[in-house]
């Protein structure tokens, strides 16, 4: 029995929202258990808990220091990590709960969006040898300046995968209320699809793009290490979503779309390299983070993810020292067309463009690499935009465009 092989699972804030879904999550993995696998458990927060802890840290200090928030906000992983323990044992297992510094997840210092540098095991080895079910609090770690950090949003499925490949798990599967990866957010597009396989670059885009059902930087570490990540719906029969090498390409150029609906634009001109450098230096150390980043002729552009960045305020007035006044706008919106190839149809970007006419999106920018095409719009019009491209690309019920 102990000597079966390591499943890795991870179940989503949704999955444990209430002490009955914690029940239920702890009756799945007990079943699990039986049937002979080591079994390693990462939980998230219960519900909107992180969220709550935020609200609480913004109602105290507007701008909250970052080491203190972390301090947090990894309370709520440390709540569903405890009551889980204590629900499998009421299943009549042995189990324990280890927190993200116990389990060795060994971090950079960047609170708020630390990155994983190493894992070290032992503690969750040693006590997978003892024959206990090991739960651990998802989307944090210690830095190597021993202070607790945090992933960013969304971090306990790097958590999972993190783990995965340093215990040489057979699989990793990650629970939440969806049934695995869709076309696109089955919330937003009720046509949506789930996918059966996507290939590594596909999702990793998706998930840089917005698609919350898996984390990107999880997604990337499952890539290095070649570790296959099976998306499921806790408690469904489905097969879900394999996300692996060598899955097959769409034929259309289009795989999803993922939506953002609040990003923040940077734009200044006359400007030199090393101010440019100073400001990507400010991104980074709020928690901003830059994309699809251009410099031609002096003039600076980029897109900046907010859902990390807890001082919005002292960014700004950053970057109005470096590059002017005026240089950050918010209130604008992503949607991305994901697919490998995805700019050799032309027949695609037409229908995008068609789309946002349709729907009334002003485009604001367009951005494209070999996977993606981004367009830029109004926060208000990113739901009707993502619907409308859904359609107009053929992954809805509407017939494709003609390929000319
Ligand atoms: N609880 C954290 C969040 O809400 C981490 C996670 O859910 O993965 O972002
Ligand atoms: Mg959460």
């Amino acid at each position: 029995m102990r000597n079966g092989s390591i499943i890795v699972q991870k179940y989503g804030g949704s999955s444990v929202s209430t002490v009955d879904k914690l029940k239920q999550v702890a009756r799945l993995v007990a079943t699990r258990a039986r049937e002979g696998h080591r079994m390693v458990v990462v939980v998230s927060a219960m519900g909107d808990a992180t969220d709550e802890l935020l609200a609480k840290a913004q109602a105290v200090a507007g701008e909250p220091d970052r080491r203190e928030l972390d301090m947090l906000l990894s309370v709520g992983e440390r709540i569903s990590m405890s009551l889980l323990a204590m629900a499998i044992r009421e299943e009549g297992l042995e189990a324990v709960s280890l927190t993200g510094s116990q389990s060795g997840i060994i971090t950079t210092a960047s609170h708020a969006q630390a990155r994983i540098m190493e894992v070290r095991p032992f503690r969750v080895e040693d006590e997978l040898d003892a024959g206990r079910v090991v739960i651990v609090a998802g989307y944090q770690g210690v830095s190597y300046k021993r202070e607790v950090t945090t992933l960013g949003r969304g971090g306990s499925d790097t958590t999972a995968v993190a783990l995965a490949a340093a215990l040489s798990a057979e699989a990793c599967e990650i629970y939440s209320d969806v049934e695995g990866v869709f076309t696109a957010d089955p919330r937003v597009v009720p046509d949506a699809t789930p996918l059966a396989e996507l290939g590594y670059a596909e999702m990793q885009e998706l998930a840089e793009a917005g698609a919350k059902v898996l984390n990107a930087q999880a997604v990337e570490f499952a890539k290095q290490k070649n570790i296959a990540i099976y998306a499921r719906k806790t408690g469904s029969e489905g097969r879900g979503t394999v996300v692996r090498l060598n899955a097959p390409v769409a034929p259309s150029g289009v795989r999803g779309i993922a939506h953002e609906r609040a990003v923040a634009t940077v734009e200044a001109s006359g400007v030199s390299l090393a101010q440019a450098r100073e400001a990507l230096d400010a991104m980074d150390a709020l928690g901003a983070t830059p994309r699809q980043l251009n410099l031609a002729g002096g003039c600076f552009s980029c897109v900046l993810g907010t859902e990390d960045l807890h001082e919005p305020r002292t960014l700004e007035a950053r970057l109005e020292a470096i590059l002017g006044p005026g240089v950050l706008s918010t209130g604008r919106g992503a949607v991305s067309l994901i697919g490998e190839g995805i700019t050799r149809h032309a027949h695609v970007m037409r229908a995008a463009l068609d789309a946002a006419a349709e729907v009334e999106a002003e485009v604001l920018g367009v951005a494209t690499s070999s996977f993606r095409i981004t367009l830029l719009v109004p926060s208000l019009r990113v739901e009707p935009l993502t619907r409308a491209l859904h359609a107009a690309v053929g992954l809805g019920p509407v017939p494709a465009l003609p390929v000319d």
